[in-house]
């Protein structure tokens, strides 16, 4: 599998495989962009190109050699990923790191070591990180992965080299979803629009909520505005929601995508094709007609704000509830 598997993030991948070609891969790279977009995978490319013994056409692996396959079978002694142990990295994981370190690579050519959700840092796993950022022993390329770089200290940040990933275009998307992953076209569609440019949330979307359980969802949130009803509404949302568990943030998507959908249909002259709720029209009309742009706008900020707030891990049901207060009073 080369460069050219991973769709949508040509730029990214170009720059990779320009750096190669020159000799000029750095100490480390930052791979910051939404989740499920191909970082993880392109890190995994890159390892290969680095290591690869075959001979190597435009600047991929030749995916055949000894090394192409331990790394594609995860069990190349300098090729690895760590992931956050139990939500955060911690001080003893990245100890270990250190002492795996103090010796060279193994049996490639250069140690790849990636670092999937990198924000997860505590403060003492973050601050001991950059202590190996600041002198890397040679050899070795991390490459750190964050959907979140925001939350990076600019120390770590200012040691890397970024290479941004994009959300994957919609069509692209659509496309990929028919081709490799067996959707009917209708399917894609509203995957790949509600999915915001992620391949992971599409699939994770598609196989966890029902058409029924969106179109039931979305269709109700207008009575957030009856009065007196509204707020016994807003409060029933946020219990429910908060039973969700993992499907939370598929309703947040579906939440950030109604309202954007309600913005499009206030701005754009030709709005239909490009909703993503296209078959709810009359629904988003109705609860359109009941807000001005400011307050839709308003809706937004709210809607990512408890996102941001729950990721931070904010008590569930007490940001649902003043989500849905805050919706409410638009
Ligand atoms: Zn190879």
């Amino acid at each position: 599998m080369g460069f050219e598997q991973i769709v949508g993030q040509a730029r990214a991948t170009r720059a990779l495989q320009e750096a190669f070609a020159r000799g000029r891969i750095p100490n480390a790279y930052l791979f910051a962009g939404p989740a499920g977009v191909g970082k993880a995978t392109t890190a995994n490319i890159l390892a290969k190109l680095i290591n690869c013994e075959g001979p190597r056409q435009d600047s991929n692996p030749c995916d055949v050699c000894a090394s192409c396959r331990k790394i594609e079978h995860n069990n190349h002694m300098d090729v690895s990923t760590l992931e956050p142990d139990n939500s955060t990295f911690k001080i003893k994981q990245i100890r270990e790191l250190h002492r795996a370190l103090r010796f060279p690579p193994q049996e490639g050519k250069m140690r790849v070591l990636t670092l999937d959700g990198v924000e997860y840092l505590n403060v003492e796993a973050a601050n001991a990180f950059l202590k190996i950022l600041e002198e890397p022993p040679p050899g070795n390329l991390f490459v750190l992965i964050s959907s979140n770089p925001s939350m990076l200290l600019p120390t770590i940040l200012s040691r890397c080299q970024r290479v941004p990933f994009a959300p994957i275009n919609r069509d692209l998307l659509q496309e990929l979803l028919v081709e490799r992953h067996g959707f009917d076209q209708v399917r894609a569609e509203l995957a790949s629009g509600l999915s915001e440019g992620s391949v992971a949330r599409a699939l994770a979307l598609d196989s966890n909520l029902t058409n029924e359980e969106r179109r039931f969802f979305l269709q109700g949130l207008w009575g957030l505005h009856r009065q007196p009803k509204g707020t016994t509404l807003a409060l029933e949302l946020a219990q429910q929601l908060k039973d969700k568990g993992d499907k939370l943030p598929l309703y947040f998507d579906l939440l950030r995508t109604w309202y954007r959908d309600m913005l499009f249909l206030r701005e754009l002259e030709e709005p239909a094709r490009h909703l993503i709720h296209r078959d709810l029209q009359p629904a988003l009309e109705r609860h359109r007609a009941m807000l001005h742009t400011d307050q839709i706008y308003d809706a937004i900020r709210a809607i990512e704000h408890a996102t941001y707030a729950l990721q931070r891990r904010a008590a569930p049901l007490l940001t649902l509830e003043n989500l849905f207060l805050a919706l409410q009073f638009m």
